[in-house]
């Protein structure tokens, strides 16, 4: 018998009567730990209904006070850190310590969201004339979705809820079906921390739960995080309704080399931010761009590394690197590998075939290193989403600069140099939304905001820091005038400071 991974709606978790349900894996083992139900129409509205119905009275509740709960609720997570890490690694596979990493982000953004009485503070001018005072508010937006994609189970939530939900909102979590665990933890931890009954719900499901919150005329605005073609979906649909949409989606990002940069160090930072997590990260770096002669000692130095990298089950200490998601998932990475050998890329480690003694069922991949990978090939051009790094050689800084800002992506981008001068013109001219500057991994800290340019986001808001803030709120402009005097009558002029 396995358990049944349920909705979470007006304080409880709720049984599901749609009939549908869909296989949860441990990746390591390949064993179906659980099933996921998948919501119907009727589940969609349920679980609307009971988020508008605590809308009016949890947006009325001071800041102060929401902001409490979200310390209490930081106070459990804390106290839950290593249960939800190991839960991250039971459903998605990526290392245990990696997990710990995960809830330390997302546990960030609870901690900026604690502040949210000073976030919300608004500006006032006193007396803009004839006893006129002109002040601002930030209203919450009443029911807010969010859909999170299975490679941040907790972290990606927590982009969002806990911004929505002190902001004065209520949030529904339509979660990865992939890894739908976490998210009734964090029901239930929101649940102990305070937090009254409705103002968060999670509904799990597709593509019909998925459709029914963005067709719901009670849902106001809805954060997507996950693959491009479904973000521009969840965009162009969503704006079309009249919600507020912010959609972050799929990534390429590259590592450029400089001859001029700490070799051991970008070795270092290209093994962990290529195969860290299987890859499986939406700012995994896919390509290092080699400039001028470094190519080929950059290859010499990663091969060795790429060989051994410790691959077995993220639970154990030791482990490097886990299995990817699914089969389905890992299936869909050995096709790449295909792709790029039959485009003319040469494998100098190929992680097809690999198997984990003990775990022989498990989704495992080898670590997979290309060399001579060609702008436009497939596997230049696409996210392939897992543990594959493909080194493009370029003659020069510029070249390196050029052959970024021509791809369709722009989510993350990351240099290696001694130079200040060519970071710094590195910086100011690459067509990328998060710059690293020796940096592999740029994840902006939880009160900078987080979000690419050009396909890797739809919408104008990032996530969460002050543009998550903005996002959950309407700026509303108020001008007040309390007459001590009876009035002159009606003016017919555009009024003006007197
Ligand atoms: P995905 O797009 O397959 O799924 C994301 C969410 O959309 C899930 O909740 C899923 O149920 C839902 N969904 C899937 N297909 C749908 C459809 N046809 N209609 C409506 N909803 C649908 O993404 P994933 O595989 O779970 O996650 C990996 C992707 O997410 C990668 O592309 C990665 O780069 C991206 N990602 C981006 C960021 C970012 O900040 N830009 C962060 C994490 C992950």
């Amino acid at each position: 018998m396995t358990s049944l991974i349920q909705h979470f709606m007006n304080g409880q978790v709720v049984s599901s009567a749609s009939g549908r349900q869909q296989d949860v894996f441990n990746p390591a083992t390949g064993a179906v730990v659980a099933q996921v139900v998948l919501a119907n129409l009727d589940e969609v509205n349920a679980v609307v209904a009971a988020a508008k119905a605590a809308a009016p009275a949890w947006a009325e509740t001071a800041p102060l006070k929401r902001a409490r709960i979200m310390f209490k609720f930081k106070e459990l997570l804390d106290q839950h850190h290593k249960e939800i890490a190991a839960l991250i690694t039971r459903e998605h596979g990526k290392v245990l310590s990696d997990a710990m990493g995960e809830v330390t982000r997302g546990i960030e953004i609870v901690e900026f969201a604690c502040g949210m009485p000073q976030l919300l503070k608004t500006q006032f001018s006193d007396n803009i004339g004839g006893g006129i005072d002109n002040y601002n508010l930030r209203q919450p937006l009443g029911v807010t979705a969010g859909i999170t994609p299975f490679n941040f189970p907790f972290m990606v939530p927590m982009w969002m809820a806990p911004l929505a939900i002190a902001t004065g909102n209520t949030f529904i979590l339509k979660p990865s079906e992939r890894d739908p665990s976490c998210a009734l933890l964090i029901a239930d931890l929101l649940k102990k921390a305070g937090l009254p009954d409705g103002v968060f719900g999670v509904l799990q499901g597709d593509k019909v739960a998925v459709d029914g919150l963005l067709q719901h005329p009670d849902v106001s605005a809805v954060s997507f995080v996950g693959s491009t073609p479904i973000a521009e979906y969840i965009y162009s649909e969503g704006t079309r309704l009249g919600k507020r949409v912010q959609a972050l989606g799929g990534a390429k990002n590259h590592l450029v080399v400089m001859p001029d940069a700490n070799l051991d160090q970008a070795v270092d930072a290209l093994m962990g931010a290529a195969y860290g997590s299987a890859g499986e990260r939406c700012m995994a770096i896919s390509v290092a761009v080699a400039v001028g002669d470094v190519a080929d000692k950059l290859v010499a130095a990663l091969v060795p590394r790429v060989k051994t990298l410790i691959i077995k089950n993220g639970m154990e200490a030791d482990a490097e690197m886990g299995p990817v998601v699914t089969a389905v998932h890992k299936a869909k990475i050995e096709g790449y590998i295909a792709d790029g050998v039959a485009e003319g890329a040469q494998l100098l480690v190929d992680g097809r075939g690999f198997s984990v003694p003990g775990h022989e069922g498990g989704f495992f991949l080898g670590g997979t290193l290309f060399d001579h990978v060609k702008e436009g090939m497939k596997i230049h051009r696409e996210e392939i989403f897992g543990p594959v790094l493909c080194i493009i050689r370029v003659p020069d800084f510029a070249s390196a600069v050029e052959l970024i800002n021509r791809h369709e992506f722009g989510n993350g981008v990351s240099l290696f140099t001694s130079d200040g001068n060519t970071a710094r013109e590195f910086s100011r001219r690459i067509q990328v939304g998060m710059v690293g500057i020796n940096v592999p991994i740029p994840v902006p800290m939880a009160w900078h905001s987080f979000g690419g340019w050009k396909r890797s986001l739809f919408g104008d808001q990032h996530a969460y820091g002050e543009e998550g803030i903005r996002f959950y709120t309407r700026y509303k402009s108020v001008m007040q005038r309390w007459p001590d005097s009876i009035g002159k009558g009606a003016e017919f002029t555009m009024p003006v400071a007197k």
